[in-house]
């Protein structure tokens, strides 16, 4: 995920003297004592459209607010973390090695309490390289896949977890409620969780899409692809009433309208695999091929019509949403493929 940063960096350092002005205005709030009158739909107004992708980042290179009761999101260019601030301490999720050095920054900021758990996403670099940053007297928590892969690591930067948990896990502390669940099958690491903040309302679940845009390249590295198409409706399922979704990536702050549109983008990109597979061209496609390469060279014909589906699925999605989410041409192609091998050429 690093040049799609490069590139945000390039472009945003263009910007970057364009509204500093509004951009204090805009995170100039910390955490009050009369937090029950929250208001999140501001927040979503704000932080969760379009134009905030786009927006100057503060000289500083990164930015923090409030999107809940006792929680806060930190975020630079194109990474984001959320800690939470209870009674007794602050409970970091996810240890991002580019954004924690800021989270021990604002932690200081809106409050004066320790910081008593750090919780691993996944076992990733990008998401747990930076919990070798945080003060060791915090307890480090993590599901037991995530301890299996980061004992063959063996990286200093990802210390093995104090609190190992297995299936679900509860955390109840200084009057913050987490609720966390492995799914057993994963939609993009070895190791993915899912962790539930019932009273804040947001649902951490980590490298599953990019708010407001199209699925990353092969579906985010997917290692369980049906898994992956499933999740959108499995959350929306499992979780019925949370407004957020952290996922890790881009500044935006992921809601669940987002997550929506993107359950209705992967049921579109089902349909259209179907409707190519069934359509006469493909077919007179595949016809053609086979006539070309009549002599057995089964390989190339295999290829030939994932590759061939593949584009006819992507022109006919591209179609159809480009504009409405961004980056829909970048990587149509290639999780066509995806798709097509998983639904259609395997078809489990
Ligand atoms: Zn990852």
């Amino acid at each position: 995920m690093k040049l799609l940063k490069d590139y945000l960096s390039v472009r945003a350092i263009k910007v970057l003297s364009m509204c500093s002005i509004m951009i204090v205005a805009i995170f100039g709030g910390v955490a009050t004592a009369a937090q029950s009158t929250f208001d999140i739909e501001a927040v979503k107004a704000k932080y969760s459209v379009r134009d905030y992708v786009y927006a100057a980042m503060p000289e500083r290179g990164y930015d923090y607010f409030k999107i809940a009761e006792n929680a806060y999101f930190v975020h630079d260019e194109f990474e984001h973390m959320v800690f939470f601030v209870t009674d007794d301490g602050v409970v970091v999720y996810d240890a991002k090695p580019d954004v924690t050095p800021f989270v021990l920054k604002v932690i200081p900021e809106v409050t004066d309490k320790p910081i008593t758990h750090v919780i691993y996403s996944h076992h990733h670099r990008d998401h747990a390289q930076g919990m070798y940053l945080f003060p060791k007297t915090a307890k480090i928590i993590g599901n037991d896949e995530t301890l299996k892969f980061l004992k063959i690591a063996d990286d200093p930067k990802r210390p093995l977890p104090d609190i190992v948990w297995k299936d679900s896990h509860e955390l109840e502390t200084g009057g913050l409620r987490l609720e966390f669940k492995d799914y057993d099958r994963n939609w993009h690491s070895q190791s993915d969780i899912v962790v539930y903040a019932p009273q804040q309302k947001i649902l951490l679940a980590t490298d599953t899409f990019h708010a407001d845009a199209a699925p990353w390249i092969h579906f985010g590295e997917a290692t369980d692809p049906m898994m992956t198409w499933m999740l959108p409706q499995i959350l929306l399922d499992d979780y019925p009433d949370f407004e957020f979704i952290i996922n890790g990536h881009e500044r935006i702050v992921p809601t669940r309208a987002h997550w929506e549109t993107y359950k209705e983008l992967i049921d579109d990109m089902k349909k259209i695999t179907f409707e190519v597979a069934k359509s006469p061209a493909f077919h007179a496609m595949a016809e053609e091929t086979a006539r070309r390469y009549s002599d057995g060279a089964e390989h190339w014909i295999y290829k030939e019509n994932i590759m061939t589906a593949a584009k006819m699925c992507a022109d006919k999605f591209n179609q159809k949403w480009v504009g409405r989410v961004r980056n829909v041409r970048l990587n149509s192609v290639e999780n066509f493929q995806m798709m097509f091998i998983q639904l259609i050429t395997l078809n489990p």
